[in-house]
């Protein structure tokens, strides 16, 4: 290990140190003992971290809410559990008044619930979605699905791939044909950082509506949904959210079109008005409810709650705080030590247009990441020869993002 390395380590001590929230690190379960222990996770951005809250509580939901009071805890408690949470997951995370935040399905699920609902709100004449190539494959797939689905057409947005969607570009496309902008926050390549309030306005002006997709962006970064006025969104509550292994989403839909009746095409019994009538027609649920479909998953739930919980005594703008300074850690050692190895930035520098993770590039990072697992450092790698380097704020230390960096540097050098 050179000088230069070490002082990479040192630094990133020191910042540990004096971090505000290193206390959050302590709230989740140690990965693993030993010499099984994980020495740097920086995949928190694919699948979050389980808290210790999270395995006492699913303890507490199997042996009393399930093994005790069994089928009352419909009426007790789970029923009205998807909007319950839905609506703390808006307070804390997403600027989002109740009654409009549903935690229900997945991702991929919710994305085609609201794009059907966003086009079967459209006027006549509005048949254009507008989307990006370098938006995450289930969302350009659910989009082209219904396209082909309902014969409508595809402006498809072409941005740099280390870099993301700009509002020019979005301004270039939208018209009178635009029923919908569909994008990420936070793209989940590069990390960019949409402008969400700016592209909204555009949208908007055009008459079209917007959905926000924030996998990436849910519990690092502000969405302000309300504020911005945006018309709907979803997000994945497993990875900075530490929902667990198919956690389900959660969907906003804007008061506004709840209340002029906008409908989701999946018209399941869980979102009828009166479930247990079973009557012969399906009468939606008034409000968010009625964007449920069927019986909601109760234990993928339970450990959604704890991170909010986590999330609101940290403070979101603390949060974001570290999450800019960890990423801008980041790429200091990358100048430091990998970019003199060759390896590619693929963020970009600007704090306020970056979200949680830091992607570099390699034509060796394929091998460099398999070893790394071995070693209990574990990044990610993204085809062709991307490491992410997921940087969640609740957990993540910065001498976690050292030791990736150093090793990668020292794997360049050996192989
Ligand atoms: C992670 C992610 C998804 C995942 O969708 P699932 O239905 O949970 O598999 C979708 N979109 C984006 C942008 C993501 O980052």
């Amino acid at each position: 290990m050179s000088a230069g390395d070490r002082s990479l380590l040192t630094r990133a001590a020191a910042l540990d140190e004096a971090d505000p929230l290193a206390w959050c690190a302590d709230a989740f379960v140690p990965a693993g003992e030993g010499a099984q222990v994980v020495r740097a996770y920086l995949d928190g951005n694919s699948l979050g971290r389980p808290l210790r809250a999270t395995a006492a509580r699913l303890e507490h939901v199997v042996a009393h809410d399930w093994g005790t009071r069994l089928i009352r805890s419909w009426d007790e408690q789970w029923m009205d559990l998807p909007t319950r949470l839905g609506d703390r997951i808006g307070r804390v995370l997403l600027g989002a008044a109740p009654g409009q935040t549903v935690v229900a399905d997945s991702t991929t699920v919710l994305l085609y619930k609201l794009v059907r609902a966003a086009m079967s709100a459209a006027p006549a004449g509005r048949t254009r979605i507008v989307l990006d190539s370098e938006n995450f494959p289930t969302d350009r797939y659910v989009v082209a699905g219904i396209a082909a689905e309902l014969g409508l057409e595809l402006d498809w947005l072409h941005p740099d791939p280390a870099a993301g969607v700009r509002p020019e570009e979005v301004a270039a496309v939208v018209d009178e044909r635009t029923a919908l902008v569909v994008l990420s926050q936070v793209a989940y390549k590069s990390a960019w950082l949409a402008d969400l309030p700016a592209i909204t306005q555009i949208a908007h002006d055009a008459g079209a509506l917007v959905l926000w997709d924030l996998c990436h962006s849910a519990g690092v970064v502000a969405a302000d949904l309300d504020a911005n006025q945006v018309d709907l969104a979803v997000g994945c509550s497993y990875k900075f959210l530490n929902g667990g292994p198919g956690a389900p989403a959660f969907a906003y839909v804007a008061r506004r079109h709840l209340e002029a009746g906008m409908r989701q095409p999946i018209q399941g019994w869980m979102g009828h008005a009166q479930p247990f009538v079973m009557g012969p027609e399906h009468v939606p649920a008034p409000g968010i409810r009625s964007f449920i479909s069927g019986t909601p998953a109760i234990l993928g739930m339970a450990g959604i709650a704890d991170t909010v919980d986590l999330a609101e005594r940290a403070g979101l703008a603390a949060i974001r705080a570290k999450s800019v300074a960890l990423t801008e850690f980041t790429i200091e050692a990358y100048d430091d030590v990998l970019a003199p190895r060759g390896v590619r930035l693929g963020t970009v520098r600007e704090a306020d247009r970056r979200g949680s993770h830091v992607s570099l590039g390699h034509d060796r990072f394929r091998q460099v990441v398999a070893t790394l697992w071995g070693e209990h450092i574990v990044p990610d790698f993204r085809e062709p020869d991307a490491i992410r380097l997921g940087l969640a704020p609740l957990s993540t230390r910065y001498t976690e993002a050292a030791l990736a960096v150093t090793r990668i540097a020292e794997l360049l050098d050996a192989s």
